[in-house]
């Protein structure tokens, strides 16, 4: 087990933003009694202060992961459109170095992509270790918009023997032992389902289309996928009781007001950071007498060219 640091007080003082949403695995997880619009007795500008103080704790927790080189962090992001997930990652992760960071956004596959199995593509942009990894939508899209559209599933090019209604348990199995053999390997996975109501996504499609700053986000697909609502949110409830595992929990995040939305991620990513015990490399002291030479050098020849330190 590794040692607490000084800051024990810390992930206690965020365990109410963490604990009550993580999912504990249970098969009869159901996704209807979690509230979209909690609160969790915060208003915004309580909220705002919290998420202020977790970007520099994080911010600080990544150049420990990125010196230490050891863990790497894979976060995952899922939510149905407008749920939230850019402008989460983009609040949560503003004032992390960029250089420690890589966000992956997974859209419609290629045809490249196609041709191999469905994990592939994602195995490709793994963290290395001492980085944060953001995947923005990731490889439960393939029990879930591949769920809800047949045809989608019917390019994937999957040898017909293979394609039997045990298939969706079938890539829960296998996701799980992706996962655990990433947890094995050093990569600590946590995963995000932004859980958005009905009606805030209906008001933040109107807000894309009446405001012309928007505008862009907008697409058609959204309004035919919002259709398909009951389908995906069954579909999320299937995904999330059998995928959350010890190794790699889902946290459903009420998302309906995004400032707790972003409480939660960013309160969960800090104290999972905080657990593992992350360390600046400790010098060798049989390297000081030579660290202390090239100190005095330094100093010396800035005083042969007229400079100060
Ligand atoms: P967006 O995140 O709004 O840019 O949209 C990306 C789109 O790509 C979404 O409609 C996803 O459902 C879709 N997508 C992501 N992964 C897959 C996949 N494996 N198969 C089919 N569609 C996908
Ligand atoms: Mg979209």
């Amino acid at each position: 087990m590794p040692k607490k640091r000084n800051n024990k007080s810390l992930t206690d003082e965020l365990k109410p933003y963490v604990v009550p949403f993580r999912s504990d695995g249970s098969r009869s997880f159901r996704l209807k009694t979690h509230r979209t619009d909690e609160r969790g007795g915060l208003d915004k500008e309580a909220a705002t202060a919290i998420i202020e103080a977790n970007r520099q704790r994080l911010s600080d927790l990544q150049e420990r992961l990125y010196a230490t080189d050891r863990w790497a962090v894979l976060l995952i992001f899922q939510g149905m459109d407008a749920a939230g997930k850019d402008s989460a990652i983009d609040a949560v992760f503003s004032g992390v170095n960029p250089q420690g960071v890589d966000v992956a956004s997974f859209k419609v596959p290629s045809t490249l992509e196609l041709n191999h199995d469905f994990l592939w593509r994602a195995s490709a942009r793994l963290p290395q270790r001492g980085r944060l990894g953001i995947f923005n939508r990731s490889y439960y899209e393939e029990c879930l918009v591949v769920r809800v559209h047949r045809p989608v599933l019917a390019k994937q090019k999957l040898p017909p023997p293979l394609l039997t209604r045990n298939i969706w348990r079938e890539r829960f199995e296998d996701i799980n032992g992706f996962e655990r053999y990433l947890s094995r390997n050093g990569t600590l996975v946590l995963k995000f389902f932004l859980n958005v109501s009905k009606e805030e996504q209906r008001q933040r499609f109107l807000d894309r289309l009446e405001q012309p700053g928007k505008r862009w986000k907008f697409s058609m697909d959204d309004v035919a996928e919002r259709k398909l609502w009951d389908k995906y949110q069954a579909a999320y409830q299937d995904v999330i009781a059998h995928t959350s595992t010890d190794m790699a929990p889902w946290h459903v995040v009420p998302a309906d007001h995004k400032w707790f939305a972003r409480v939660v991620i960013s309160s969960t990513i800090v104290s999972a950071l905080e657990k593992l015990d992350l360390h600046f490399p400790k010098i060798d002291k049989a390297e000081l007498p030579e660290y202390e030479r090239v100190r005095v050098a330094l100093e010396a020849e800035g005083k042969r060219r007229g400079k100060g330190k």
